[in-house]
């Protein structure tokens, strides 16, 4: 499923517009080599690896992530990524948890585009991983639309060309340059959705510059790049994104405090406040 995407209109931000009003063109190192189709997607990530106890808003039940996802496609959303928990709460690629949680998300929100994780952390084991994304093929509404593959982990080719052979999208993650160089030597594998460009620096005044430097590593790529930070570089990646027309994505696994350093009410605060960044 192709989820529509984020249309600015709808949500009354322009991702080129400056607060400082028009300028020239933004030639960054980086926008010679970002994708530019326009319309920039804002995805939620609604609780990545975090512990339940986390935050009090935290969703992990499949019930509060769809709660969540059914809050942020009211302010504009059209894409969640969320990592679905067993009834322990930890980190899960069963099928019966995966499929109950995309299937509740599906319910409330059906045009939603859903992806999931699959990262080493969760299964180690990658034939595990492997046959537990063919197995998410035969789940009917609770099957994910895309599914996230990091490309620094072992036989993340072959988790690709299990998700395409049934028919889920991939996300491709890129932690650093170093991974960047790895996807442009081995091609990007059909079926690849876009591809996450991962500041994993928390230092703020780092975490661009490390994002730019995976970006440059990319170079120019067929699909689109999601470019994010996390915990203190979460804002500041966000924004630059934002201001070169990138997709971003924001929610309580990248962060859990507002700008100013705020603990942030829930998911849909935090995804006010990147949509009001370029207000
Ligand atoms: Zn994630």
């Amino acid at each position: 499923m192709s989820a529509d995407r984020l249309c600015v209109e709808h949500v009354g931000f322009e991702y080129r517009s400056s607060p400082h009003g028009p300028g020239p063109p933004i030639r960054s190192p980086a926008a010679d080599f970002s994708w530019d189709g326009g319309v920039s997607v804002l995805q939620a990530v609604l609780n990545g690896s975090r512990p339940a106890d986390a935050h009090p808003a935290l969703p992990v039940l499949a019930r509060h992530l769809a709660r969540d996802a059914r809050e942020v496609a009211e302010l504009g959303i059209t894409s969640v990524h969320v990592h679905p928990r067993g009834p322990d709460t930890q980190e899960t690629l069963d099928p019966l948890y995966v499929g109950d949680t995309v299937a509740a998300i599906r319910a409330q929100v059906p045009g939603m585009e859903i992806g999931v994780a699959t990262g080493r952390w969760i299964q180690p084991d990658p034939r595990k991983r492997i046959e537990a994304v063919l197995a998410w093929g035969h789940l009917g509404v609770g099957k994910p639309d895309v599914c996230s593959v990091n490309v620094h982990e072992k036989g993340w080719v072959e988790v690709c060309n299990a998700a395409r052979s049934v028919g889920i999208g991939v996300e491709l993650g890129v932690w650093t340059s170093g991974d960047a160089v790895t996807l442009r030597t081995t091609g990007l594998p059909a079926g690849t959705v876009r591809v996450l460009a991962e500041s994993t620096v928390s230092d703020p005044e780092t975490a661009v510059a490390e994002g730019v430097r995976i970006l440059r590593a990319l170079g120019s790529l067929p699909v689109p790049v999601l470019l994010h930070g996390e915990e203190a570089g979460a804002w500041n990646v966000l924004e630059y994104a934002m201001q070169r027309s990138l997709d971003t994505r924001i929610g309580f696994e990248d962060v859990l405090v507002t700008p100013k350093g705020w603990l942030a009410t829930g998911n849909d605060h935090l995804v006010k406040l990147a949509l009001a960044t370029r207000v």
